[in-house]
């Protein structure tokens, strides 16, 4: 597939990228944590995609990216008053939480676990693709498995070319944070942090 090369600045991108996810294809995302390779995350077909590009092993759950912290209620359920207090304080931006699974989110998204990791990313034009989109965004990091994080549109060229699985790169820019998120585990009596990141 051709890959469309996307400027975040240009008018009509969030329209674009926003179409193409929620078509099924795949589009690598800025965040400020690295590039992530999103893809429509209520949609297995859509998510087996993302693992087969990466070529990821698919005990790995991924992280759905909201537009916005009041989003978590559609998959999420059983969402203690912590987790709207860390959204509170740290959304949008580099924290993901774990939290039970509502039943729309399917197995190929978290690996068959009940739970699933939700996040709100800072990069504004990230969260209004995922706005227009209107569905959560399941996005790994853009690398190919065993490879660094990609932290710039041109690490996610060069990992893909332009003739690969990919449907669109939008390019926000280098990263500000460079570093994955930090994961925070609500589903025990126990906040529990299971990686410390940006
Ligand atoms: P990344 O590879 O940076 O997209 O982060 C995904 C990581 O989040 C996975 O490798 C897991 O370590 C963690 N994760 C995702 N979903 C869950 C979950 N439901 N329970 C525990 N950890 C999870
Ligand atoms: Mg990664």
């Amino acid at each position: 597939m051709k890959t469309q090369l996307l400027p975040a600045s240009a008018p009509d991108t969030a329209a674009i990228a926003a179409k193409l996810l929620r078509d099924g294809e795949l589009v690598a995302l800025p965040t400020e944590t690295v590039y992530g390779l999103g893809a429509n995350g209520l949609d297995s077909d859509a998510v087996a995609r993302i693992f087969k590009a990466k070529g990821r092993p698919q005990d790995n759950p991924l992280i759905l990216h909201i537009s916005d912290p009041v989003k978590m209620d559609h998959c999420c359920h059983h969402i203690p008053d912590s987790a709207w207090y860390l959204a509170r304080l740290f959304w949008p931006g580099p924290l993901t939480m774990i939290l039970p699974a509502r039943q729309i989110v399917p197995a190929a998204t978290t690996a068959g676990l009940p739970t699933v990791a939700i996040r709100c990313p800072a990069s504004s034009i990230t969260r209004e693709i995922i706005r227009q989109a209107g569905i959560p965004i399941a996005a790994p990091s853009a690398n190919l498995s065993g490879k660094p994080s990609t932290t710039t549109a041109q690490h996610v060229l060069h990992d893909y070319g332009t003739d690969g699985p990919l449907a669109a790169i939008v390019d926000g820019g280098p990263c500000q944070v460079g570093l994955e998120s930090t994961i925070v585990d609500l589903t025990g009596p126990v906040p529990c942090l299971l990686r410390p990141g940006g």
